[in-house]
């Protein structure tokens, strides 16, 4: 990737830049906690996004996309905005870099990356990173600390690409370090690295390739029915700030009080919670069974207790359990996108096999897989 992009800067720009790279993520476990402020446990992996980038001593970006294959040109005030999507990224990070009261000036850049769009993989954060990191290092002297630089991304989501997301994905991407994933307590933004270099295993996605209508209306009942629960329990314990912070007997108290299927949701979170703690605890034994144990248990809560997944995912899951895979869940919002999958060596490839040959059997396209290791996050190369 690196030999093309340098191939292409040369032929446009006649010299040479910097390396930047970024990466998409994972996350092992720990979904539909953000906003319930409990803790989520995302790494960085090895697909991501690579820049060249120099500056250009104009006040104009100059930015070519390698994958999309057309070049863009912008300034870096805000009625500058371009309209290609993949454009307005950059543009974002380098508005919200200016808003911060930080240096941006222009640059000629040539980019491309290996994160599959849209799989839930963020290749968007990937993006984001790579250009709050390259902008940090070539106009800031790295003032600008890794929180600030996922915040720009975040913010650049929410104010240039019109997507409300949570914090995780541009975290992970910059704070991501290989053979790590990272544990971050989305109520107070504390964050832990922890080990995880499965030896004998690997981590593989099965992208079910569907997208259910259901997701944002469900989110938004979901998010309500927590609300919910954490209020009727907060009446008796006060210091109940987000429904993370209950205890389940808790949540036991409350029962009669609140519609079953807000106690239904409330129970998936509580659970969910404690099983980040779980795993935690199993990866500093190297004890990949419980791991993989409590990702199950994740699919079962986010399929019957949560209501977030959808037949293909199910199908996915028990195919998985069927082949002696050692832990499988969906991973993200649900409704569609990929299970995330811990399956040792020997067992891979007839698990894959399977995978692709019975999901496509039952419902008429072929699943995409994608190996992931978990890797280094935002960094010069
Ligand atoms: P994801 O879940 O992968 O983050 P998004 O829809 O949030 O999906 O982001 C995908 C968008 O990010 C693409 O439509 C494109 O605008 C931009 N993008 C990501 N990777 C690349 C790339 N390699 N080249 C150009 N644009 C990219
Ligand atoms: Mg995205």
């Amino acid at each position: 990737m690196k030999e093309k992009i340098a191939k292409k800067f040369q032929e446009q720009f006649g010299c040479e830049g910097d390396f930047f790279a970024s990466a998409g993520r994972i996350n092992l476990i720990g979904e539909h906690t953000d906003y319930n402020g409990g803790y989520v446990f995302p790494g960085a992996i090895d697909k991501g996004i690579i820049a060249e980038i120099k500056p250009n001593g104009t006040d104009k970006v100059r930015a070519f996309s390698v994958d999309i294959n057309e070049y863009v040109e912008f300034g870096l005030n805000e009625e500058d905005a371009p309209s290609q999507s993949w454009a307005r990224y950059i543009f974002g990070v380098c508005r919200e870099t200016i808003k911060r009261g930080f240096v941006v000036k222009g640059f000629d850049t040539v980019f491309a990356g290996d994160v599959p769009l849209g799989a839930g993989l963020s290749s968007s954060a990937a993006l984001e990173s790579t250009f709050a990191y390259a902008v940090n290092y070539l106009f800031n002297e790295e003032k600008i600390d890794r929180f600030e630089l996922a915040k720009i991304g975040q913010s650049t989501e929410h104010n240039y690409c019109g997507v409300k997301c949570g914090i995780m994905d541009q975290f992970a991407s910059c704070f991501g370090k290989k053979g790590a994933l990272i544990r971050l307590n989305c109520k107070t933004l504390e964050y832990k690295y922890f080990p995880f270099d499965p030896k004998g295993y690997k981590l593989v996605l099965i992208d079910s390739c569907v997208k259910h209508e259901l997701a944002s209306s469900a989110y938004n009942k979901r998010r309500a029915s927590c609300e919910n629960a954490a209020a009727a329990i907060r009446k008796n314990h006060p210091e109940v700030d987000f429904l993370s912070d209950a205890k389940r007997v808790w949540l036991d108290e409350v029962r009669a009080e609140i519609p079953e299927e807000d106690f239904l949701r409330a129970e998936y979170v509580i659970g969910e919670v404690q099983r980040v703690l779980d795993v935690c605890d199993a990866l500093e034994r190297g004890d990949y069974e419980t791991v993989g144990e409590m990702m199950y248990q994740t699919h079962f809560g986010l399929s019957r207790l949560y209501e977030v997944s959808c037949e293909e995912l199910d199908f996915l899951n028990k195919l998985a359990r069927k082949c002696e895979v050692t832990g499988s869940r969906v991973m993200g919002g649900g409704f569609g996108g990929c299970t995330i999958n811990l399956v040792k060596d020997e067992l891979y490839d007839s698990f894959v096999k399977t995978a692709i040959e019975q999901f496509t059997a039952k419902f008429g396209h072929a699943p995409k897989v994608y190996d992931v290791v978990i890797s280094d996050g935002a960094r010069k190369l």
